[in-house]
Parts: structure tokens; sequence; C-alpha cells
């Protein structure tokens, strides 16, 4: 039974589509159908609809251009060899979507209508899953505010969207070649009874500027340490941190109300865990892990999140200077835990958790 109406929608032909997937970048090609679903407070949710990919048409006063009021997820359709279509651990995204949504005051899509979208609009869009290796069809769910009134308070009016965009790896290249990354310290992302936990546009708009200065140090992605002590390493604008020992321990900051809680970064702890190695999820001081890094008690440092998968860093920046992770080239756990988690994710290793949910 299916809950979005597949509305009908004008579809490139497949020489065109053939072109689109011979040369994906991340995030910058879409398939050519979205799914849709408003929301007011007088009707609650209806209207849920699968329809041609386009433009919004909003109010200049709508509340998410001028007080942010938006939440999304993201999350990947992954093609096997057999031809079918999977997706990982969505109902994870589905109860941190409503998590994110609660906090930004924005009203909670039940997981039911979550996952509807996500598996309707895949099904639809079947041909647009990209087979080559590590390919696939990103999906960013979101939703924002579209009351049009400049009194700030929570919309009375929202909608809720899904699109499906073909993609390759986050990075370029490979998708192994290490990273380097800045520690801001001029710039905090989140703070203590803030919204670091959700997963909203804000942080992202708070982490431009410190991505910038990132860039300007030569480095491809940002870190932050904690708003209040400015000592604790947190994670990076859009991915989970982690750090190996050079006697196999796997640590990553705590979580807190100012850390994403990532569906890859429990993934990966589990992940650990299955290959017996030991795992510490607790405060990590910056000057912890650059020393760690400088003695070779930390030998491996990897970044991971949904887009990303798991990127190892080659070199960690910040203001006293550069540190060069083990040699600089992606360590053995680092590369073992990536080779596992996508074997799961591509069908090629057992699913021993039930991660893995066939969509068609
Ligand atoms: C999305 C995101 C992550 C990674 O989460 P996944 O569920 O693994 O994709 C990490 N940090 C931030 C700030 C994020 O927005």
């Amino acid at each position: 039974m299916t809950q979005f109406t597949l509305h009908d929608a004008p579809l490139r032909p497949a020489e065109e589509r053939a072109s689109v997937l011979s040369d994906l970048g991340f995030g910058a090609q879409f398939s050519d159908r979205m799914a849709v679903a408003d929301w007011t407070a007088a009707d609650g949710w209806h209207d849920r609809r699968i329809v041609a990919y386009g433009p919004f048409e909003l109010d200049p006063a709508a509340a998410v251009f001028h007080y942010a009021q938006e939440a999304f997820e993201g999350l990947k359709a992954y093609a096997h060899a057999d031809g079918s279509i999977w997706r990982f651990r969505a109902d994870v995204n589905a109860e941190r979507f409503r998590r994110s949504c609660r906090r930004l005051g924005l009203p909670e899509l039940s997981a039911a209508d979550f996952l509807a979208s996500v598996d309707e609009l895949v099904a639809a869009e079947r041909d647009w899953v990209p087979t080559g290796a590590e390919q696939s069809l990103y999906l960013r769910p979101f939703m924002f505010a579209r009351s049009p009134i400049l009194a700030v308070k929570p919309s009375t009016s929202v909608t809720y969207a899904v699109i499906a965009s073909p993609s390759g790896a986050y990075f370029g290249g490979s998708g192994v070649a290490p990273v380097d990354i800045w520690f801001t310290r001029d710039y905090s992302r989140a703070a203590p009874g803030g919204t670091g936990f959700a997963k909203c546009g804000g942080n992202y708009a708070a982490s431009m500027v410190a991505q910038q200065e990132a860039e300007a140090n030569g480095c491809s992605q940002v870190g932050f340490v904690d708003a209040v002590e400015h000592r604790f390493v947190e994670e990076l604008g859009g991915m989970n941190l982690f750090a190996v020992t050079s006697d196999g321990t796997v640590v990553t900051p705590e979580l807190t109300d100012t850390i994403l809680e990532g569906v890859t970064r429990s993934a990966v702890l589990q992940l650990a865990r299955d290959a017996g190695l030991s795992v510490e999820e607790r405060r990590l001081e910056l000057t912890e892990l650059v020393d760690g890094i400088d003695s070779g008690l930390f030998t491996e440092v990897f970044a991971c999140g949904t887009a990303a998968i798991i990127t190892p860093v080659g070199t960690l920046k910040d203001a006293d200077g550069a540190h060069v992770v083990g040699d600089g080239r992606p360590g053995a756990t680092t590369l073992a835990l990536r080779q596992r988690l996508t074997d799961i994710q591509y069908g090629l290793a057992e699913d021993t958790h039930g991660w893995m949910h066939r969509i068609v």
C-alpha cells in the first residue's frame, strides 16, 4: 500500500540519464522526481505525493528564510549486484529526524511516513541508483517552515520533501585519499543547550566561516572543540571523528548535546567491537590527541558520516602547527572498518546486525 501518490512527471530519456550517471560528483545531480508532504497546524500532515523535481514557490516572508526553522537528514540507497536496492539503518535516521524537528519547533513526522517517503521515492526512481563502485543514490529528506510572517514564533505551515541525488565519492578521487583537518580556535559549532545534536541547517550556517578558515589553511575540513572550555574534541562540520591507538583501541568523543549522533558513528563502534577492538567513548582533549599523534600513541585518525563513509585524516593542523598522523597514509584499522562497512552496505558481507532493508 502506497502512502505517497505518484503523479505524472516528465522523465529524462534513458540516454540522458546514462550520460548523467557516467560522470557523478557528490550531490550535484538530481533524479526526475521528489517526495513532498505538507503540514498545517489546522490539518496536520496531508497531500503526500511524488511529483516532478522542481522549484518550490515560497512567500518572501516564509519563516525559513529569516529564522532558519529547518531540519534535514542524509542517507543512501545502495544497488546490489543482483539489481536489488537497499537502505541502511533508515529507521535510525527517522528517529533522529524526529528529535531534530522537535528541537527546531517543527512538527514531527512519523517514522512510517519518513520510511514511506524514502522507499516510495527510491522505488519510483530506481533507474537513478548508480551501480559503480561506492556509488549510491544519496537521499536528502528535509523540512522547512513556510508561514509568511515575520513575527518570531514556530511556523504553522511547513513542507517536508525528499530529493534524490545519484552520487559518487564525497571527496572525489578514490574515496580513501586522506583529508587534512583544521582545528579552529576562533569559532564554535554548537553550545550546551543549543542545537548541536540536531541535524539542522543553522549548525551548518555557523560552520561555513570556520570551513573557509580551514580552506585558507590548506585543509578540506574543519574540526571543532567544545564551546565552553575550548579543550575537548567534538566533531567536524558534518562528520564524527575517531582516533585509533597503536594498541588498537578505538576512541571517539562521547555524545553530548553538542555532538551530532551519526548513524555511521554508531555502526563504526559496533563494527570495532565485532572485530575485537576495545572501544572508548570519552572526553578527548585536543592536546591529548595532537600530543598522541606526535608521540605515536594515536596512529590513525578518521572521519565518518553517510556522505564521506570513513575517510582517513592525513594531517591535523591548528594554529600551533601541523601533526602528520602515522605516516600520513590510511591506517590498517581505518581501512578494515571501512571495508567491512561498505561490504555490508553493498551486500558483499553478511548483515549480522539487521541494518539493511530491501526497498525493491
Ligand atoms: C550528518 C552529520 C554527521 C554524520 O552523521 P551520519 O548519520 O553518520 O551521516 C556528523 N556530524 C554532523 C554535524 C552531521 O550533520
